[in-house]
């Protein structure tokens, strides 16, 4: 991998940049049950690994605060998160018909802690966006990343989405926010919440056909406002570095060039490697983390999140190898001894060889449709050139001794021996939201007006695409009205039932 950087870059790619990490040591305790491929475990394995490696003493380290109910409720149905709080696999089985209006039982199964695991991994995303808003450049949390949930209802091993909410807190204090998903399947919860709006891109690379969740055609582009600002980029079976980074680099440079993002979220789903238990790409570790490098070197504000991965060695070498790239730093190819040392052996490597599997993926596909995203991005009208510095401070947020006021508040003393390597563990102090978001009344748009969607290809009828989830016309930062801000209101006007 060439590792370059780019025309937007404004300092050399070496440049450290100011990272800070979300890590609740709960969150590997979670268990989706016997024989589930998600296992939150590998949370705490990437953790081991960063602590080892002694990569936490180059972050600031904070433990989420859990998302609460009205802060999921920016994005989710309130009967959904008031389902998924009250879920008990004690008491599912009298709640058949809820089970299966949201999707819950089978690929997203209700086990213990259910609710606070998501509270947890959204509390992280949130939380880095926070972060990204006042000041940080990277924000990590692997715990985050799952691009499935939908509004009303839990989709392929995820509940709520995290992205969605992070996006909406970037959209606070910027006026466009880019999402790159390259996680295996399709992004298409967090496509389908902001179909309809040119405030938010979304680009996914995905593997495409016969493949979940289905979605993710390279003709869906968008609609109303929103059109051309969804970019799909259908994949084959056995995609390597190179043909991957063939359209990863000059699809993301010119998107970074029109659309001119004020924050990117980028998915670092690791089911895209070499080897994964579900999924069918051949990546290497650098190669995918030449994502991140590539998405690092434009200097935007970068939230990194996780999301699939299923062969768990594989993931947290990934993401403790990507949170390397994020710090600017080459962590060795030899792994230091540590507690799930043995799931590492014979090689006890970082870096794994990719296989000899068949690249499906051909030079003249990889063209076309190389060239087909490349010309409707040019047919993306130039991003406005809104000022940021316009944009007045949130004064509602504590920011000078912030950290050192939470590192005293935030001490658990009943958390687990992992704590210690929770170097200032933290919470990310969220008051702003009680005196911000809590009087933010949702403004409700009226999209009775179903439009008539020719350009998307999915298929389902909750899909909720032609409402738009932003009152576009309402600026994202106007000193004088805050609250009116509507961005946390995408498909509140849409109902599932
Ligand atoms: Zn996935």
């Amino acid at each position: 991998m060439d590792g370059s950087g780019n025309s937007l870059a404004s300092g050399p790619d070496g440049t450290k940049r100011k990272v800070c990490y979300f890590y609740d040591p709960e969150i590997g305790n979670y268990y989706y049950g016997q024989g589930h491929p998600m296992k939150p475990h590998r949370i705490r394995m990437t953790h081991a690994l960063l602590a080892h490696y002694g990569l936490l003493q180059h972050m600031q380290v904070y433990k989420p605060n859990p998302a609460r109910e009205r802060d999921l409720c920016r994005f989710h149905a309130d009967d959904y998160v008031a389902f998924l709080r009250s879920i008990t696999p004690e008491t599912q089985q009298d709640q058949m018909r809820a089970l299966k209006r949201f999707n819950v039982g089978e690929d997203c199964p209700v086990f213990d802690g259910l609710y606070s695991f998501c509270q947890t991994y959204a509390g992280g995303s949130v939380g880095g966006a926070v972060k990204l808003n006042h000041g940080h450049d990277i924000a990590i949390n692997w715990a985050g990343g799952l691009h499935h949930a939908k509004k009303c209802e839990a989709s392929g091993f995820c509940y709520v989405n995290d992205i969605v909410l992070a996006i909406l807190e970037l959209l606070k204090k910027h006026e466009r926010v880019l999402y790159v998903d390259v996680d295996i399947h399709h992004g298409d919860g967090v496509e389908e919440a902001f179909y309809t709006t040119d405030r938010v891109m979304t680009v996914s690379f995905h593997k495409f056909g016969d493949y979940f969740p289905g979605t993710g055609d390279i003709r869906d582009i968008g609609y109303g406002k929103g059109k051309y600002y969804s970019l799909n980029v259908p994949l084959d079976d056995g995609i390597d570095d190179e043909s991957y980074h063939f359209l990863f680099k000059p699809i993301m440079e010119k998107v970074m060039e029109v659309f001119r993002p004020g924050a990117v979220i980028l998915q670092c789903g690791a089911d895209s490697l070499s080897g994964d238990r579900l999924g069918c790409f051949n990546l290497s570790i650098r190669g995918h983390a030449e994502c991140v490098r590539y998405m690092r070197s434009f200097n935007v504000p970068l939230l990194l999140v996780g999301g699939g991965g299923y062969t768990i060695r594989n993931v947290a070498r990934c993401w403790c190898y990507e949170t390397g790239v994020a710090l600017g730093v080459e962590v060795d190819d030899k792994m230091p001894v540590h507690e799930y040392y043995e799931y590492f052996g014979p090689d006890y490597t970082l870096h794994v060889a990719p296989s000899n599997m068949e690249n499906k993926n051909s030079r003249p596909m990889l063209e076309e449709i190389r060239s087909k995203l490349l010309d409707n991005l040019s047919k993306l009208r130039h991003a406005p050139s809104v000022q940021l510095q316009d944009c007045p401070p949130d004064t509602e947020f504590p920011e000078a001794g912030e950290d050192q006021e939470d590192m005293d508040e935030r001490n658990d003393p009943d958390s687990d021996a992992e704590m210690e390597d929770l170097k200032h563990a933290e919470e990310t102090p969220r008051k702003y939201m009680s005196s911000n978001m809590q009087s933010v009344k949702v403004k409700k748009e009226n999209f009775e007006n179903e439009p008539n969607n020719q350009e998307s290809h999915k298929a389902g009828p909750e899909q909720a695409k032609g409402f738009d989830p932003m009152a576009e016309d309402v600026p994202p930062m106007k000193a004088s009205d805050k609250a009116s801000m509507a961005v946390d209101d995408p498909h509140k006007a849409s109902s599932k039932t």
